[in-house]
């Protein structure tokens, strides 16, 4: 009840106050690290797909500023590429996901959301009546929204740790932009049953990430041969990151067979080990299949794509993180990329996003990877690793 009061006068405040702001967004567009940030957006729109048929130059993006001082009104510029940019001045504040991005949706949910739909369904946000009819009126129905510019020093604990990184801004929005325009053109119009111009597969359900690195990767019985697992796959990417020459082709086959070989070492020791999923539970090794196709992929796209645009170079890629299926994913695929090449590359991720059960041949990055890099044959998990509980 209290909380309730305080939100309600909170609200009260901040509309009486937007009533009596200054609404010039002309200028937004010109501000200099906006022009950079829609400069990179064209850059990445220009290199085409990379994955499949999916590009970022279908989709429009939205650069919010919002500022701390709510009597300034916000202002919002509609990017897509080769259009022309539509500045809106916003009347209320958009309630992004995260200081960095929001997601708006604008098409019904369907009749059968999938599990992953029921949880995203419930993130999803609307955003200012002015900007949801700005967007329809172009024939937009799902939008990115990106806050730019990005103020560091606004960010609290997030901008110091993207400060102390020496985060470029730029950057971080462009591959925004790709990664999470992924998710919500791709993966959620799948997971929300509505009509969709990507494929993704249906079966695709979310281990409870957190449960998957603590027993998978960081447990005591597995977080030393996880961690020489990496060093492979990394040596492996050093190997081939520059070079196509026939003698790297055997040291990388080497590296990607070690590599192979530690994860399915890993497999064995956690065996009988297990993560949830809505419903059910999944063993190690598909719950990892599962969120190296949700997020390595999107990750991937996102630095592939930059790095072609110029707009990153390969030494700044990030090669470690806590949830390391971002970076198993990523490195996998760049490794089977620079193997088959990039048009090849486009047909094994259209057969990975269309295959038709999590035990299909192609509906794992891991085992197209342990095929087509090590040469090396790894059996899907079992049907029956999907158990009605999670054991530790
Ligand atoms: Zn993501």
């Amino acid at each position: 009840m209290r909380i309730h009061a305080v939100i309600v006068s909170a609200t009260f405040v901040a509309t009486a106050s937007l009533s009596a702001q200054t609404s010039d967004c002309s200028a937004y567009s010109r501000d200099s690290s906006v022009v950079a940030l829609l400069h990179s957006l064209d850059a990445v729109a220009a290199v085409g797909s990379v994955w499949d048929n999916y590009t970022l130059a279908r989709h429009p993006i939205v650069l919010v500023d919002q500022p701390r001082d709510t009597t300034r009104s916000g202002c919002a510029v509609i990017w897509r590429y080769r259009e022309p940019l539509q500045e809106v001045t916003l009347g209320s504040r958009i309630r992004m996901s995260t200081p960095l991005y929001g997601m708006w949706d604008g098409n019904a949910v369907g009749p059968h959301p999938t599990a992953n739909g029921q949880i995203i369904q419930t993130a999803l946000r609307p955003v200012p009546a002015e900007l949801e009819s700005t967007l329809r009126s172009r024939g937009d129905m799902r939008a990115v929204l990106l806050t730019a510019p990005i103020r560091f020093d606004e960010l609290g604990a997030l901008g110091k740790a993207l400060a102390g990184m020496k985060a470029d801004p730029t950057i971080v929005s462009t591959q925004l932009a790709v990664h999470e325009s992924y998710h919500l053109h791709s993966q959620i119009p799948v997971w929300l049953d509505q009509p969709h111009e990507y494929s993704w597969p249906k079966w695709d359900v979310q281990p409870d990430r957190r449960m998957l690195t603590s027993r998978c990767y960081s447990a005591d019985n597995v977080s030393d041969i996880h961690r020489r697992e990496m060093e492979a796959l990394l040596r492996a990417w050093d190997i081939v990151k520059d070079s196509s020459s026939e003698s790297a082709r055997g040291q990388l086959r080497d590296a990607a067979r070690a590599y192979v070989s530690l994860r399915l070492e890993r497999y064995r020791i956690v065996d009988t080990t297990s993560v949830a999923i809505p419903g059910g539970a999944l063993r190690c090794m598909a719950a990892e299949d599962m969120m190296e196709l949700e997020e390595g992929a999107p990750q991937w796209m996102s630095y592939d794509t930059a790095v072609r645009a110029g707009v990153m170079t390969l030494d700044a890629v990030g090669r470690s993180a806590t949830d390391a299926f971002y970076v198993s994913g990523t490195f996998q695929l760049w490794i089977l990329q620079r193997v088959v090449g990039r048009d090849e590359m486009r047909r094994i991720s259209g057969r990975i996003t269309r295959a038709a059960s999590p035990t299909d041949k192609d509906a794992s990055i891991f085992r197209v990877f342990a095929k087509r890099v090590a040469g090396v044959d790894v059996k899907p998990p079992a049907s029956s690793s999907r158990h009605s509980s999670p054991e530790s």
